[in-house]
């Protein structure tokens, strides 16, 4: 198969990996910066060209969109969906899971765990949102961040309506989340192919943060999680619609609660914690389910 793989960076250990994974397997792969790609969407035969070449036809397509080129590079994925080429995650699922809130409510509408969490637009609102999210201590979260950056824990409700009023003043979109402190700084990602939970680890914050992100310091290790970490873990991926996710779980008194849905999950930190090959685990799965408009929205979302 002829495997496009959209990275910015071939330097990037998952994008390394994928590339590794496919030759290895006998498939041809290409690194496509989405950001050096154009498209004609006006012919009835949907064409992309990556550095003024005209690509050859794409059986499967394997996104690796970063958080901030999201708008371009779901359209470059689409018009690939077009083409007839096999989103290993498709570009609907890719920009629902960008939306923070927008994931939350479907997973909510599901009944998947979740800590309780508000959001509100107007700084009138926020002790009455406050009051609804259970009081302080609370984590406020910039809907933007990524990598840990933007999540704030307020020890009080002093605290959290200074921190909320400061982000509304700077037209920030956040939301305000009940702070679960039994998971004591850890996290645990559990990382998702098709409907199997492959691999799981849990990162630990460094002491005295609450942070897991490992770019914030945290640490992995192998971890064995329970069944009902598992199910849920599953049925947050199939709710989004994505076939490789991320699904990042805190423990709570309550049972597993999902933080996070990730599209793009890295490699590095999961493959030294478990071992696992799971590049080549997402390339065997490529194989599996690689039909030409495979897609449910055949480019239409
Ligand atoms: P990001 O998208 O920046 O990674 P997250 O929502 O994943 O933001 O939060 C970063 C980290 O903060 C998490 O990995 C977790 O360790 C901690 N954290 C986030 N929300 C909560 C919460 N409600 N209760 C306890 N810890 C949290
Ligand atoms: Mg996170």
């Amino acid at each position: 198969m002829k495997i496009a793989i959209l990275s910015r960076n071939k330097k990037l250990y998952s994008t390394r990996r994928l590339v590794e994974a496919s030759e290895q397997r006998g498939h041809e792969a290409m690194v496509v910066d989405v950001l050096r790609s154009y498209m004609n969407i006006a012919s009835s035969k949907p064409e992309v060209h990556f550095k003024v070449e005209n690509l050859p036809a794409i059986d499967a397509v394997i996104p690796r969109i970063g958080a901030s080129v999201t708008f371009y590079g779901t359209a470059v994925l689409r018009q690939f969906e077009m083409m007839g080429a096999f989103p290993l995650c498709e570009s609907v699922a890719i920009s629902r899971s960008r939306d923070k809130l927008r994931s939350l409510q479907l997973l909510s509408r599901k009944g998947v765990g979740l800590p309780n969490t508000g959001f509100a637009h107007n700084p009138d609102d926020i002790g009455d949102l406050i009051k609804m999210v259970g009081g302080a201590p609370l984590v406020i979260k910039l809907l933007e961040g990524t990598q840990g950056i933007g999540v704030v824990l307020a020890e009080t409700r002093k605290a959290a309506e200074s921190v909320i009023e400061a982000f509304m003043g700077l037209k920030a979109n956040i939301l305000v989340q009940e702070y679960i402190k039994e998971a004591g700084g850890a996290d645990i990602r559990c990382l998702v192919i098709g409907d199997k939970v492959v691999a799981a680890m849990k990162r630990q914050a460094q002491a005295g943060e609450f942070r897991s992100n490992l770019h914030r310091g945290g640490s992995a290790a192998l971890i064995k999680i329970t069944p009902a970490e598992r199910a849920t873990a599953i049925k947050a991926a199939k709710i989004m619609g994505l076939n490789v996710a991320g699904v990042d779980i805190l423990r709570s008194e309550r049972g597993p609660l999902v933080m996070e849905v990730n599209s793009s999950p890295g490699l590095e930190g999961i493959e030294a914690a478990t071992g696992k090959d799971i590049a080549g685990m997402i390339i065997e799965f490529i194989e599996k389910n690689a039909k030409p408009h495979n897609t449910r929205t055949k480019g239409k979302g």
